[in-house]
């Protein structure tokens, strides 16, 4: 019998409204059943958010240094747990231990760094224009949180959502995709065992369209906080404009490597084997295309093609492989159409190509780490995002090129460049339209301390992670104490 779960609402484990559920499978090996998950509805999200509203009045009202302890006792609790839930984020999403290993870490550096700011959560204090008076500026939370996540970084970006919401004073709800809904229970139970009041969490399993989409039109929900694609970010973005709600966006990528001739070329391929194959391409900032130069792309296109060839795919549970299966079916079918695609458009297919379906990866969702090079700036596989284990190479004649190549998508993520020269560098930096950019380093990787997101359609201007994620989860109130006795008037009574 198949293990049932539940959603978490008000401090309690609960049964959807309806009996419906949906399976959440292994995607290395689909006869692994994980369990049963609640499909909730409308009356399920109607149900969180009413505990939510109501924990709202007594949370915001706790010191914020108590609710950074709590976040600090759950970042113990994550270490403590880090394997097991390393290995539950394996089972159900696919890609392997190391990087799941690194995902626990992240929320565990994200509970420590946000845990610190319930003594800061600084505002300002100035001197105002009139006498005896006193002006100052404080965050107060927003109120109700929904937050929408990805599969892709089951638990990371939950915590990089949650704890700074929480450390705000809000409450909130989770809505975790459909695949990986057994790291969000995981989650939960250790948010309960870390001593965070009932009400203040709450948990809705199900699809988008019915749970997601009931969040964000929901009236009592203040705030979504959404990271997924850009086409549903798009649906997001417009239902909160209608209802006037703060929605902050985490959307797709479609990130580069650049490679000039002087940069040191071995350096540059390890960083675009992990960029590109790297938890299997599905990394919002993974790396789709590398930007070589002429003169060494032929050298950096073999080196490429002999590592790519060597990479040992299968279950990432198995700690000898190097990339695991795509989430699903329908990924798998994305990309595959994205390889007609490109071969149609003229691109040089050099490597892989088709699904892996050799031996013990028969039952899953694997593919072939692929290739294409001949690639041009404008065809639908250096412009789309494919989410799979695909980069194309394109080649450019100079460094003005590869930034002008670099910036011609509608996204603006991650982005890199590998150079000798500190001059091209600090160019680089300068003028790559993106919210990240590595220099000698790959597109993938972030840390917690600094601001995560992106320009152009990845996102609506805000950044998650650094101290700015507390611009999203808090609201700015400016104080003004008249002491002198009587009525000052601004502007009128300071003018000489
Ligand atoms: P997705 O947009 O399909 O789903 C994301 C979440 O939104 C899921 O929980 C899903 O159930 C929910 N959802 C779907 N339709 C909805 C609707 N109409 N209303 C409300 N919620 C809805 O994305 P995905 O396939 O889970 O994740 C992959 C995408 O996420 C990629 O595009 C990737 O680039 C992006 N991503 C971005 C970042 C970032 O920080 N920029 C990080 C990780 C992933």
């Amino acid at each position: 019998m198949a293990e049932q779960f539940k959603n978490f609402i008000d401090g309690r484990w609960s049964a959807a409204q309806a009996a419906k559920t949906f399976e959440n499978r292994n995607p290395a090996n689909r006869n692994d059943l994980i369990g049963l998950f609640p499909s909730s509805s409308g009356e399920d999200v109607d149900a969180a958010v009413a505990a939510a509203k109501k924990t709202f009045a007594s949370w915001r009202l706790v010191p914020a240094p108590k609710r950074g302890e709590i976040i600090f006792r759950v970042g113990e609790l994550l270490r403590k747990h880090k394997e097991a839930l390393a290995r539950v984020e394996t089972r159900e999403m696919g890609k392997v231990l190391k990087e799941t290993r690194g995902d626990v870490q992240e929320g565990i550096d994200c509970a420590f760094y946000v845990a610190g700011e319930g003594r800061r959560l600084f505002g300002e204090t100035t001197p105002a224009e009139l006498p005896n008076k006193f002006a100052m500026s404080v965050r107060t939370p927003v109120g109700v949180c929904a937050l929408i996540t990805p599969w892709n970084f089951p638990l990371a970006i939950p915590t990089w959502k949650l704890f700074p919401a929480l450390i705000c004073g809000n409450t909130v709800i989770l809505k975790p995709a459909e695949d990986t809904p057994h790291t969000a229970v995981k989650f939960i139970e250790i948010l309960n065992e870390a001593g965070v009041p009932p009400g203040v969490v709450n948990l809705v399993h199900g699809g988008g369209e019915e749970v997601g989409a009931a969040l964000v039109r929901h009236r009592d929900v203040q705030l979504v906080s959404f990271t997924g694609s850009a086409a549903v970010g798009r649906e997001i973005a417009a239902a909160c404009g209608e209802n006037l709600k703060r929605v902050s966006l985490e959307l797709g990528g479609k990130n580069a490597q650049i490679v000039m001739e002087d940069a040191d070329l071995d350096l540059a391929v390890e960083g675009a084997l992990w960029g590109a194959f790297g938890t299997t391409g599905q990394r919002c900032t993974a790396t789709s295309r590398l930007i070589v130069h002429r003169d060494v792309a032929k050298k950096v296109t073999e080196m490429l093609v002999d590592r790519a060839r060597k990479i040992k795919i299968g279950d990432g549970l198995d700690e000898s492989v190097e990339m695991g299966p795509l989430i699903n079916d329908t990924a798998r079918q994305k990309v595959l159409r994205y390889i007609d695609i490109g071969k149609q458009e003229g691109a040089r297919l050099i490597i892989g190509g088709a699904i892996h379906d050799a031996g013990a990866c028969a039952n899953g969702y694997f593919f072939q780490p692929t290739i294409f090079d001949q690639v041009k700036p404008d065809m639908r596989i250096a412009q789309e995002e494919i989410f799979g284990p695909v980069l194309s190479i394109i080649e450019i004649t100079s460094f003005d090129q590869a930034i002008e190549v670099l910036n011609g998508t509608r996204y603006g993520l991650s982005s890199s460049i590998y150079t000798a020269d500190v001059g091209r560098a600090f160019r680089a930096m300068r003028d790559i339209e993106a919210g990240i950019t590595y220099v000698n380093g790959p597109t993938i990787g972030a840390e917690v301390h600094l601001p995560f997101g992106g320009v152009k359609d990845t996102g609506n201007g805000h950044r998650e992670a650094g101290t700015t994620v507390y611009d999203i989860f808090s609201e700015w109130k400016s104080i003004y104490v008249d002491y002198s006795g009587k009525l000052q008037k601004a502007q009128i009574d300071s003018v000489e």
